[in-house]
């Protein structure tokens, strides 16, 4: 199977093989890694070690710490307000698609939401360039890639001239390309698509921002229990993390970001130039804005989109239906998928368009 599902989506090879040998045996204590007590050192190892391989694949400054939090991106989506932000404050978001939107959202419950560039009047197919973000704002909220739609800001160095804290959710971008992390006072990402398994997420945060909001925090919601804690506050999900600090040891023998932001490019290019040589698909999304991520397309006749979706299905390529908000295809590339598969559904899409065009 070639899979381009956009989350939960495939993963290395070596890590399914992994993860399985640690579900009988895990780092030969002769028990499962599904039962194997959290405060052990053959667990806490595997904690210290994802932590750092971020630390290690981001370069981070001694001011980032990195946590592993339950409750997925979404959950986060109400922890940054709540840690961040007080009730007369202001904090700016971006609205460039479904979970932007969704983030905004729940901000609202804790402060002032300015939004400050939407993209909303065009379905979300491009990303606002020309904006504002008032000085008196605690912090701009972005999403670097929009999962659903299928748009990528590409210079996500463009938020510093803004001077207020970035953050960033990176859920469906984070580690496929290189930039400079430290800028970033908070990223969030949900492991499930460039991390590892579903069920925890990243975060990596500045401690400097923190401690700055009146209200009482819920000890869980509060980072700065987590970095006290050591990501360890209470009992983390295990086996995801374990899958998260393999897939992470994979990237970085892979050469790290700069390589994997290579092959995704490849990838990318080689997609895309498909799409545009193809008359009957058609990609939804401004050119400037196309995301190495999700690619979104569709066809003008709805028959066709049916008979295509056959196809992927008879030759295996699973998961390229689009999202139920835009219709037609979504192919994910995130950094665990190779190439090759990319190959194989490039030259089905000609095949197809030849015995159809
Ligand atoms: N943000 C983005 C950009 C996403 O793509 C997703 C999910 N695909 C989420 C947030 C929500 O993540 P979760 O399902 O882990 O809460």
């Amino acid at each position: 199977m070639y899979n381009f599902n956009a989350g939960p989506s495939t993963l290395p090879k070596e890590v399914f093989e992994e993860a399985s040998r640690a579900i009988l045996n895990f780092s030969n204590t002769g028990l499962s890694i599904l039962e194997v007590g959290h405060r052990t050192p053959a667990f806490e190892s595997v904690m210290d070690e994802a932590r750092s391989l971020v630390r290690e694949l981001m370069n981070l400054d001694g001011d980032h710490e990195v946590l592993f939090l339950h409750g997925g991106a979404s959950t986060q989506f109400m922890q940054v307000p709540m840690n961040l932000l007080n009730d007369k404050e202001v904090a700016a978001y971006t609205d460039t698609g479904v979970f932007a939107s969704k983030a905004l959202k729940e901000a609202k419950l804790f402060g002032h939401v300015e939004v400050v560039a939407s993209s909303k009047d065009k379905n979300y197919t491009y990303l606002p360039k020309e904006f504002h973000v008032p000085a008196t704002a605690k912090y701009l909220h972005v999403t670097s890639n929009n999962t659903i739609y299928g748009t990528q800001w590409k210079d996500m160095s463009m938020f510093e001239k803004f001077n207020v804290p970035v953050v960033a959710d990176m859920s469906s971008d984070v580690l496929s390309r290189d930039m400079d992390f430290n800028k970033f006072d908070l990223i969030y990402a949900g492991a499930q698509k460039n991390v590892g398994a579903a069920g925890v997420n990243l975060v990596v945060i500045n401690k400097n921002i923190l401690g700055k909001v009146d209200r009482v925090l819920p000890t869980m919601m509060d980072y700065r229990q987590h970095v006290d804690n050591g990501s360890m506050l209470n009992t983390p999900p295990v086996f995801a993390v374990y899958v998260c600090m393999l897939t992470l040891k994979w990237l970085k023998e892979n050469g790290g970001v700069p390589a994997i932001e290579k092959l995704n490019n490849a990838k990318a290019t080689l997609f895309y130039d498909t799409l545009d040589s193809l008359p009957l698909f058609k990609g939804t999304v401004e050119k400037e804005d196309r995301s190495t991520m999700n690619a979104v397309f569709v066809m003008d006749n709805k028959e066709l989109e049916k008979e295509f979706q056959d196809r992927c299905k008879q030759e295996g390529l699973y998961g390229v239906k689009g999202h139920r908000s835009v219709g037609g295809f979504r192919v994910s590339m995130y950094n665990a998928l190779p190439l090759e598969s990319v190959v194989v559904i490039t030259e089905v899409m000609k095949d197809f368009a030849n015995k159809k065009g």
